[in-house]
């Protein structure tokens, strides 16, 4: 080895897993070298939460596991070793405090992102771990089932563990372009598939042109895969070019990204009045058409709908714009309050990797044990962050994850190489 720092545990991706990975590891006494192929760490996390950082929620275990789906009970241990009040206790001594937002969403007081990766960094500089920027990993050395080091910039540099926290494939511009599912595959894990997740959807629909740029409140929208109703979430949904995106469009992304995989047919309904039940829709609509009888129809919908929305509704439902309240037939008004609960688009598909909030797949859970991070193939090598085959829902859960998994496989390879008790 040509290495003179003979560093023990390296740290490969400077993203929030890495940084949280490689400083805890080295506050429990190891020597720790850290290698980031950018130019800066942390480029993700310092965009992160719109530039704010929703670097955690307020949920408790058994509700943050919910959001991670069917592989979420493999962080169960990650997160009582490291949750979320942990991270924010964490945050507070370093300086860095935090607030609780709407649906338990966790920001920096400042709501400043990239203050969280200076923060990061200020403490991993105490704690005495080394970083190396600009140094893609780009091989790891396995002698008799151990990591011995990796090769970067065409160096070799020794280690007597190694954590993979490379993160997943989108954002590329950020660092994230895969590396680690390679590393991870070279040494003999198995990679489940990588796809988009949280990512906005694809519509063919015409009435998208009209109805760029428009946000929808407190709307509920329903994902329907083979015309059966899977899931169903009240928020947020913003009409785009081709398509929607919006929280609650990216929280059902997963599910229907799997399903046009799949080649089934896949839908959102968006029900427009959810506080109105059907006779209640009924009840208002009869009663604005009766008392507004003179007006269009295009004037009286404005109380029920956004200004934009009222040419769809009426092409939708072919009634004429100049049709004025009185001349709206019984079953054009039904149709109307049909529509007002179920504005239906087709999905066609989603947009590119590239632009995905997270990835999904990644190395099998499977193959890592939950209680360390800690590879079930190779003693020594750990992994942490999105490189992991685990997602979750938008609400500061995927940080948190990072930030734990991190935690977790840094103490633990420390407690490997016997630095830590
Ligand atoms: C726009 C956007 C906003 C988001 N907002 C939120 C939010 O508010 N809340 C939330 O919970 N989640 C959010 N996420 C998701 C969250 O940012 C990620 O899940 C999280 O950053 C994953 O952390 P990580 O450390 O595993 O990976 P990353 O942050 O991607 O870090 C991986 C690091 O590894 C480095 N690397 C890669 N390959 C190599 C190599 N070969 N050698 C050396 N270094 C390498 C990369 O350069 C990078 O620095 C957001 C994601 C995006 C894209």
């Amino acid at each position: 080895m040509s290495d003179t720092i003979k560093p023990r545990i390296i740290v490969v991706g400077g993203g929030a897993a890495g940084l949280m990975a490689a400083g805890a590891a080295a506050m429990n006494g190891a020597r720790v070298l850290l290698l980031e192929k950018m130019k800066q760490p942390g480029r993700k996390l310092a965009i992160t939460g719109k530039g704010r950082c929703n670097l955690s929620n307020s949920a408790d275990i058994a509700g943050c596991i919910e959001h991670f789906g069917k592989n979420g009970r493999f962080l169960r241990q990650a997160l009582q070793a490291f949750s979320n009040h942990d991270l924010i206790e964490f945050f507070a001594t370093l300086g860095l405090e935090t607030v609780t937002e709407r649906g338990g969403r966790i920001f920096p007081v400042n709501g400043k992102a990239p203050e969280v990766v200076q923060v990061l960094r200020q403490w991993l500089k105490k704690s005495g771990a080394t970083i190396r920027l600009s140094t893609p990993v780009e091989k790891l050395l396995l002698e008799n089932n151990r990591i011995v080091g990796v090769v970067a910039n065409g160096a070799t540099f020794a280690g007597s563990a190694l954590i993979l926290a490379t993160g997943g494939l989108s954002y590329p511009v950020t660092g994230s372009t895969g590396d680690g599912y390679r590393l991870a595959e070279s040494v003999g894990h198995h990679i489940i598939p990588v796809r988009p997740a949280l990512i906005p959807l694809l519509s063919s629909d015409s009435s998208l042109k009209n109805l760029a740029g428009l946000s929808l409140r407190n709307v509920n929208v329903r994902l329907f895969i083979k015309q059966k109703k899977v899931k169903e979430i009240l928020g947020e949904l913003l009409f785009t070019e081709d398509g929607i995106s919006g929280p609650t469009v990216l929280t059902l992304s997963g599910m229907a990204v799997d399903a046009l995989a799949n080649q089934d047919e896949v839908s959102i309904s968006i029900d427009l009045k959810p506080a109105l039940d059907e006779p209640k829709l009924e009840a208002r609509l009869l009663r604005d058409l009766q008392t507004r009888s003179k007006e269009t129809l295009h004037s009286l919908l404005r109380g029920l709908l956004p200004q934009e929305l009222v040419g769809t509704c009426l092409e939708r439902n072919s009634i004429n714009p100049d049709c004025c309240g009185h001349q709206v037939t019984q079953a054009q008004r039904k149709r109307l309050r049909a529509w007002l609960k179920d504005f239906r688009l087709p999905i066609s598909g989603c947009r590119s990797m590239a632009e995905a909030i997270v990835t999904a797949g990644g190395v099998d859970t499977k193959e890592i044990d939950p209680r360390t991070m800690g590879s079930r193939l190779i003693k020594n090598l750990f992994f942490a962050g999105e490189l992991i085959d685990l997602q979750a829902d938008t609400g500061g859960f995927n940080l948190q994850a990072a930030f734990s998994s991190g935690h977790l496989a840094g103490t633990a390879a420390a407690r490997e190489l016997d630095y830590a008790p």
